[in-house]
């Protein structure tokens, strides 16, 4: 139930953005979010234009007593980004990016989403480390962490982050980064929107180029077995600038994939080289020739072309569920186990990532950043789709039951693949230490809980 239009008393003149109620033209297209799975309806959205809305918007919170949700590129998994009866804080105005070559850095406000951010960097050869699907947004990526094709070689979104600029629980502007609010900006590298709202991120470049060695080559998903074990034993010799995701899923219908195998069940292994196209073709040579794959689509190609591989993927709207874990490796008996329930996948939009990690993250020392899966081996994110409620309970069973067969090796969470899980959950994604950490920051900073619409941490 929303709460009655007329029960707001909102002061529109104090925003620069527009201010959406329920009833408005627009209001059902503000409050939608990615995942479609999610039908909630605001109490009123404030779509901020920039720093002074947000500070304004805020204090109307307080004053108000609202829930707030906080939006900035609507791609939470649990749909933390919208709720019902709230405040809706909507980021997506603020879409400034500015890189300067010459300090190779690069300033994104709020509303930035990684495709803006890649095309403005790789227009002089740079590139910020993020993530795989460009509609994703900077902000919630990179306040969880930011894993992505190019982490192995440069890190996390984190460990390229410079400096942030917040809106505090109180209305107040800060700035942290290593020297001023040093422990706001240790809490805001892995500890998501528990702080505040981040209006603006400041990251160094990294000189990539703007050419990659990279795509999927495919086998049939029967084959799973054999080749992930031949998978892992390869990519356990990898250097840094190969990043490798492992797919199951029915090969979609997209140009890249071959008109045979649209439909059929395949395993693929997707590489992205960071670094020299020679020598990255003699590394990926003996994946590609391991058994008989039935595609090999591994080319050089414009990173830009990469990054977006997997958009048509994970469009807006379709109703998606994910659950995730870390393993330390994998054993002989989690790879029987993916090959099992990837054999079960009935929907032909489910099409869950096997992450690897390690390389340049692995090398952050594990107390600089709040992030919590420095020493994982792989990130499953299990996830399941539909394009509407149709199956969607089914494959949402098969996530569980999956996840759940995987539980002996579950090693952490990244808490950006988190669904709503519950306070344990979080606290498990980061580990003791940490979550202790984070509580004497979220004590700090907001002591009353004013942003709990998230992957929440109590203050301590
Ligand atoms: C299709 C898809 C692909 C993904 N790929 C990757 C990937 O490659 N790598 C990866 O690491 N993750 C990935 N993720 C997970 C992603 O990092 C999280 O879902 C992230 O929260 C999305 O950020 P957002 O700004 O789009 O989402 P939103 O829904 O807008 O925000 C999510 C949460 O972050 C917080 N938040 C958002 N903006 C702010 C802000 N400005 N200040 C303070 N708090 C804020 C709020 O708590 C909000 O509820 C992916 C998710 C999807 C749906």
């Amino acid at each position: 139930m929303s709460v009655s239009v007329d029960a707001i008393q909102i002061d529109e003149a104090a925003f620069r953005g527009p201010v959406v109620h329920p009833g408005d033209p627009g209001y059902d297209a503000h409050r939608m979010i990615w995942n479609g799975a999610f039908d909630r309806c605001p109490a009123v959205i404030v779509r901020c234009a920039g720093v002074s809305d947000v500070i304004a918007a805020v204090k109307f919170g307080r004053s108000s007593g609202l829930p707030v949700a906080v939006r900035s590129g609507g791609h939470s998994f649990p749909g933390f980004s919208v709720a019902d009866d709230a405040l809706m804080i909507d980021l997506s105005l603020m879409k400034g990016v500015r890189v300067d070559p010459e300090s190779r850095t690069a300033r994104v406000q709020a509303g930035g989403l990684l495709g803006e951010l890649d095309r403005e960097t790789q227009a002089f050869g740079l590139a910020v480390p993020s993530g795989i699907v460009t509609h994703t947004g900077v902000a919630g990526l990179t306040l969880g962490g930011g894993i992505g094709w190019i982490m192995r070689k440069h890190g996390l979104s984190i460990d390229q982050l410079v400096s942030v600029d917040l809106v505090t629980a109180n209305g107040e502007f800060v700035k942290a980064n290593a020297d001023e609010n040093a422990d706001l900006f240790w809490g805001v590298r892995g500890g998501g929107g528990n702080f505040g709202i981040v209006t603006e991120f400041e990251f160094r470049c990294v000189p990539l180029g703007t050419q990659v060695l990279a795509g999927p080559v495919f086998w049939p998903m029967e084959q799973s077995g054999d080749v992930l074990r031949f998978y892992r034993d390869w990519v356990a010799e990898a250097p840094d600038e190969l990043m490798t995701i492992v797919v199951h899923r029915k090969a979609p219908p997209l140009p890249f994939v071959p008109d045979e195998l649209h439909g059929k069940p395949v395993v693929m292994v997707i590489c992205c080289w960071a670094g020299d196209v020679e020598e990255g073709e003699t590394f990926i040579r003996p994946l590609r020739e391991f058994g008989s794959p039935v595609a090999d689509v591994c080319l050089p190609k414009p990173y830009l072309t990469h990054q977006a591989m997997f958009d048509p993927s994970f469009p807006p709207g379709r109703w998606y569920y994910f659950k995730s874990c870390d393993v330390a490796e994998l054993s002989d008996e989690i790879i029987d186990i993916t090959v099992e329930h990837s054999l079960q996948i009935k929907s032909p939009l489910t099409s869950f990532p096997i992450w690897q990690m390690g390389g340049a993250v692995a090398r952050v020392g594990d107390d600089e950043t709040a992030f919590n899966g420095r020493s994982a081996g792989f990130t499953y994110n299990i996830g399941a789709s539909t394009e509407t409620s149709e199956g969607f309970v089914e494959e949402r069973e098969w996530v569980r039951s999956f996840w759940s067969a995987l539980k002996p090796w579950h090693e952490g969470v990244y808490v950006n693949f988190l669904g709503d899980e519950g306070a344990e959950r979080v606290s498990q994604s980061y580990g003791p230490e940490e979550y202790y950490r984070l509580q004497a920051g979220k004590q700090k900073y907001d002591p009353d809980n004013f942003f709990r619409i998230n992957q929440n941490i109590s203050p301590s």
